[in-house]
């Protein structure tokens, strides 16, 4: 929705960046100060940030008393910065992505160095990375980067939701965006075994979207979190709900019981 209110390019990709990094929490909640955010950020998110040096007390003034959930107003300035210091030396976040991926050839290694870099030019030297900081841009490798590859999704696939902006990564390439809701019905479907939602589990349900759909995995990915967040699925078998759910045919948990003995 907030991708969709621009037309640069450059200003999709930023409003992207925002709200995929925002991507916790209530939806509507996150609506609102998404709103803000890009509120204060006027026309061209791009062209505020590129002009970060004459715009930043501006920025400060106009984004002081934000806050989300345990995100306050400092750190959404120190991401701020990184981004517009990010974007004065390589043009877009596309150009520094893309640095790391064509070196590597792998989302993986290619999100973690992008992460690094922007870590680095959030925090002046000598401040610490404070939690709200390392929660925005997550740190070591044990991260589903659920956040990270929601943005790279709607970067790279091209449909309704997706944008299609960035070409130079195959779609096959893509890592899913895990959230509660696709894990938890990742496992009652068998697509991973992972007991907890980090990487492993990750890594396990993007190689089952690859088995099913190789050229295009993460088309599985919009429907799955959406049949979730609708929480008609209590997670236990409900003759009710359950005999009309479409996931019937593969819920491990809509199985017979074997037969004892
Ligand atoms: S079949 Fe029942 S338990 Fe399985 S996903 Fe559907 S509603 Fe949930």
């Amino acid at each position: 929705m907030f991708l969709r209110s621009y037309e640069d390019p450059k200003d999709v990709e930023l409003a992207g960046f925002l709200a995929a990094t925002l991507a916790f929490g209530s939806v509507s909640v996150l609506k609102g100060r998404l709103e803000a955010l890009l509120l204060a950020l006027g026309p061209s998110p791009w062209q505020s940030l590129y002009h970060y040096d004459r715009e930043r007390t501006r920025l400060a003034d106009a984004l002081s008393g934000w806050k989300y959930r345990f995100i306050p107003s400092e750190a959404l300035i120190w991401l701020l910065g990184g981004l517009a210091r990010i974007l004065q030396t390589h043009g877009s976040l596309e150009a520094l992505f893309m640095q790391g991926y064509l070196g590597s050839g792998e989302v993986w290694a290619a999100s973690e160095a992008f992460l690094e870099r922007l870590r680095h030019e959030a925090v002046s030297k000598g401040q610490s990375l404070g939690r709200p900081i390392l929660f925005l841009l997550p740190q070591g490798n044990a991260s589903p980067l659920k956040r990270l590859n929601l943005f790279l999704r709607w970067m790279v696939r091209e449909d309704g939701f997706d944008c299609g902006l960035w070409k130079g990564i195959p779609k096959d390439r893509l890592c899913a965006p895990l959230d509660t809701h696709v894990f938890r019905l990742g496992r009652q479907l068998g697509l991973i075994q992972a007991k907890t939602p980090g990487r492993k589990a990750c890594i396990q349900l993007t190689e089952s979207f690859l088995e099913a759909c190789p050229e295009d995995p993460l088309s599985f990915d919009m429907p799955l979190s959406h049949f979730g967040m609708m929480r008609t699925c209590s997670r236990r078998f409900e003759p009710g709900v359950c005999l009309a759910c479409p996931l019937k045919p593969v819920c491990m948990l809509a199985q017979p019981e074997p037969p004892e003995g």
